[in-house]
C-alpha cells in the first residue's frame, strides 16, 4: 500500500476514535481532520506517531496539540466558510492549516522564527493559499488585519489578553485556555457589542503564551504537553 494511502486510514480511524466518538460533531470540522496531512507538520522521528491519541514534540520545546484538542478548539469556533481568522501560535501550523479549509482567510503568529519558517514551508507544500504566517508577539493580536471573526489561541494565557478582546467582530468568537501555569481551563469569548459571553468549556495544559499580554520568558516551566 502506497504511504498516502496509509496516512490516509489512520486518518479516517483518528476521526472515528478519536473525534466522532466523544463529542466532534460538526461534520466541516470532521471532513478537514480527515483531509490534512498530518504526519508533514511532526519531525520525521515522530512521525509514526502523527495520528495517535497525543500532542507531539516539535522542536524548541515546543508542541503540536493533541488532535482532538485541536478540533474541539476548531469546532468551538463554529466557522461556516466566510471567516476571517486569527490563531495565535503557529507552532507546527496544523492547526492554521485546519483553519484554512473552514475559513475563508487565516492569519497566524508565532513567536519562534523557525517555527514559523518550518510552517510556511509545509502550508506552502499543501498549496494552502489563504493563510499566512506572521512572525511576532501574539499576545497583542493582529491590529492591522483586526476585526477578525474568530480567534482561537494556542497556547496557555494567565488571563485573556486585552487586546485579542477587542480585536474580535461583534458576534466573534475567542477561544483560548486561560489560568495558571500548571494548568488552564479551555474558555469561549463571544463578544456582544462591549460585552462578552464567557463559557468555561474543559481543563486543559499547553504551553505558555510567552509576550506582552502574557506571561514573561522567565516564568515559563520547562516542559509542557498539549
Ligand atoms: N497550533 C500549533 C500547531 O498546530 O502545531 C500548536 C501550538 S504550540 C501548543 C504553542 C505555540 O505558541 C508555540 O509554537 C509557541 O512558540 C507559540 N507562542 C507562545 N507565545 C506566543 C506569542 N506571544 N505569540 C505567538 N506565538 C506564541
Amino acid at each position: 500500500m502506497k504511504e498516502d494511502e496509509v496516512a490516509r486510514q489512520q486518518r479516517e480511524r483518528m476521526v472515528k476514535e478519536q473525534l466522532s466518538a466523544r463529542d466532534v460533531t460538526d461534520e466541516r470540522v470532521l471532513q478537514a481532520m480527515l483531509a490534512v496531512p498530518r504526519h508533514l507538520f511532526v519531525p520525521r522521528d515522530v512521525q509514526h506517531l502523527a495520528y495517535a491519541d497525543a500532542p507531539l514534540p516539535i522542536g524548541e520545546k515546543q508542541t503540536i496539540s493533541q488532535p482532538y484538542i485541536v478540533a474541539l478548539m476548531t469546532q468551538l469556533l463554529e466557522l461556516k466558510g466566510d471567516e476571517k481568522v486569527l490563531e495565535v501560535g503557529t507552532g507546527s501550523g496544523y492547526q492554521a492549516a485546519i483553519l484554512a479549509h473552514l475559513a475563508r482567510q487565516v492569519y497566524t503568529l508565532e513567536r519562534i522564527p523557525k517555527l514559523a519558517q518550518q510552517a510556511r514551508k509545509v502550508l506552502r507544500k499543501l498549496a494552502l493559499q489563504n493563510v499566512e504566517v506572521i512572525e511576532g508577539d501574539g499576545s497583542q493580536g493582529l491590529p492591522e488585519h483586526a476585526p477578525f471573526d474568530a480567534i482561537v489561541v494556542t497556547a496557555a494565557a494567565p488571563r485573556v489578553p486585552e487586546p485579542l478582546k477587542q480585536q474580535l467582530a461583534e458576534g466573534g468568537r475567542l477561544v483560548l485556555p486561560v489560568g495558571s501555569r500548571v494548568g488552564q481551563i479551555l474558555e469561549r469569548w463571544v463578544r456582544k457589542g462591549e460585552d462578552y459571553e464567557v463559557e468555561r468549556i474543559a481543563p486543559v495544559a499547553f504551553v505558555p503564551l510567552v509576550g506582552t499580554h502574557g506571561w514573561k520568558p522567565d516564568d515559563a516551566p520547562a516542559s509542557w504537553w498539549m
